[in-house]
């Protein structure tokens, strides 16, 4: 099928791969996968090895793969109008019916959506947006941003200091100054074992007013948050923990982006992560799900609160400083409503909720007695696996020892794709919408299989 046989070669010799080991890539240590097609929740790779995608690309692939509908209006699009800018008042059909859909998906109180490319950019905005508020408020002080432990907000210079894994952090000379880090709520990996939920909560809030109280609140503008921690280790807040976090948000006058990337359209079972936890954002990120990875895009949505002030800011200072040459980009855009409309049409969001459930319960069933399973967890369509050396403590393993990367290798041997997390040893798993009940046992049996392989 592929028509071009020095693939390989031109790959090492060329290609810069994300996330990816450079040195040992380069040298060929490392394989490469060239992946050449995909129909629902399969991929297929160039050697004709299809690939159960339990992890949706990188849980982006909502609707699954091979969608009609989505590359017809992508293709419609290109050839109609391909591009026009979003500058002073300028628009095309397809972004502003995709703004009036996402904010018809968005909580209430919201009133706009400023669109990107990716998370990272979105995340940008939404910093550059904070801290313009601020100063059209009169308080220039107010710009430090909070962010949590094991977060993951992209990895641009002020979101890759937002993100709070090690990785993205180190020899970049990240994080930058403005950022700051407070606890993740993350209660299998709680500091004391002796905590309830309830104490760990307690925990939580105390280590936040204990870091505004260092800091001074009036230098603190935003707290950032997925309303599940992702790239972190997939970790469901403990009960409680929203309502508690944002009332101390609230006393000291911070405002609160949601980062719904991940949870954004339907992952949870619920079309958006903050109605499915109460959360009340100033800023809501989205991206991935918002046009299912056929196209990039993101976007920014921006409360009634906080637009006031925006415009507020351009009648006194003019037009707002900010603007990417794609923003709103008509192709992306076209694919958002095509992917929005399907979502509806085909009750993805409601079969997220159920067949997450389905899933997260197979997980448990071949997997909770394990020696080395030390918790499985999850929400809607999100599931994780925590391994661990003992579930006494619990004692975790030598990061060195790479167990998760090995399970998941073993796993991707059997033909099913999970996903290492990159801090602990974590399988993830975030499968399309589109997951049946039949592939959910599949995903599940196979894992209990890889975990027997690696740990015994
Ligand atoms: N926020 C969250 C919660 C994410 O999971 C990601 C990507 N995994 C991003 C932001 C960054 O998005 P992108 O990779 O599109 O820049």
């Amino acid at each position: 099928m592929l028509k071009n046989d020095r693939l390989d070669q031109w790959d090492r010799e060329n290609f810069f791969h994300p996330s990816t080991h450079l040195a040992q890539f380069a040298r060929g240590e490392a394989p490469n996968r060239i992946v050449t097609g995909g129909h629902g929740c399969h991929i297929e790779d160039r050697d004709g090895k299809r690939l159960l995608d339990g992890f949706a690309g990188l849980y982006c692939v909502n609707v699954g793969y091979g969608r009609p509908e989505i590359a017809e209006a992508i293709a419609t699009q290109a050839k109609e109008l391909a591009y026009y800018h979003a500058y002073v008042g300028h628009g095309t059909e397809a972004s502003i019916t995709l703004s009036k859909m996402v904010l018809d998906r968005a909580p209430d109180h919201m009133s706009k959506v400023y669109f990107g490319l990716s998370g990272s950019d979105a995340n940008e905005t939404n910093i550059k947006l904070v801290w313009y508020y601020n100063n059209i408020l009169g308080r220039p002080e107010k710009k430090k941003i909070i962010s949590r432990w094991r977060g993951y907000h992209g990895s641009g210079l002020m979101t890759g200091s937002l993100t709070g894994l090690e990785l993205f952090h180190k020899k970049f000379d990240l994080p930058l100054a403005q950022v700051l880090h407070t606890e993740a709520p993350y209660f299998y990996r709680r500091p004391d074992p002796a905590m309830d939920e309830a104490a760990f909560v307690a925990h939580c809030v105390s280590e936040l007013e204990a870091l505004i109280d260092r800091e001074g609140a009036d230098t603190i503008a935003a707290f950032i948050g997925e309303p599940v921690l992702g790239t972190g280790g997939i970790v469901p807040p403990p009960a409680g923990y929203w309502d508690a976090i944002q009332e101390v948000l609230a006393k000291h006058d911070i405002l609160l982006i949601a980062d719904e990337v991940v949870t954004g359209f339907g992952r949870l079972g619920s079309m958006m992560g903050s109605t499915h936890y109460g959360l009340k954002p100033d800023l809501i990120t989205i991206a991935k799900g918002l046009t299912s990875a056929y196209a990039p895009l993101s976007g920014s949505i921006v409360s009634d609160k906080m637009w006031k002030v925006l415009e507020q800011g351009t009648d006194e200072n003019g037009p707002i400083g900010h603007g990417w040459t794609y923003s709103a980009h008509p192709v992306g855009a076209a694919a958002g409503v095509a992917n929005l409309q399907l979502i509806d049409d085909l009750n993805l969001v409601q079969n997220a909720g159920e067949v997450g459930a389905y899933l997260n319960a197979a997980m448990t069933d071949a997997l909770a007695g394990h020696a080395h399973v030390g918790e499985v967890r999850g929400e809607g369509l999100l599931c994780a696996v925590e391994l661990v050396k003992g579930r006494e403590g619990p004692a975790f393993f030598d990061p060195a020892d790479k167990v998760g990367a090995k399970v998941a290798g073993a796993l991707m041997e059997r033909g099913v794709i999970g996903r290492a997390m990159p801090q602990g040893d974590i399988l993830g798993f975030a499968p399309p919408f589109c997951l049946t009940r039949a592939e959910a046992d599949e995903i599940a049996g196979k894992t209990a299989q890889a975990v027997a392989e690696v740990l015994g």
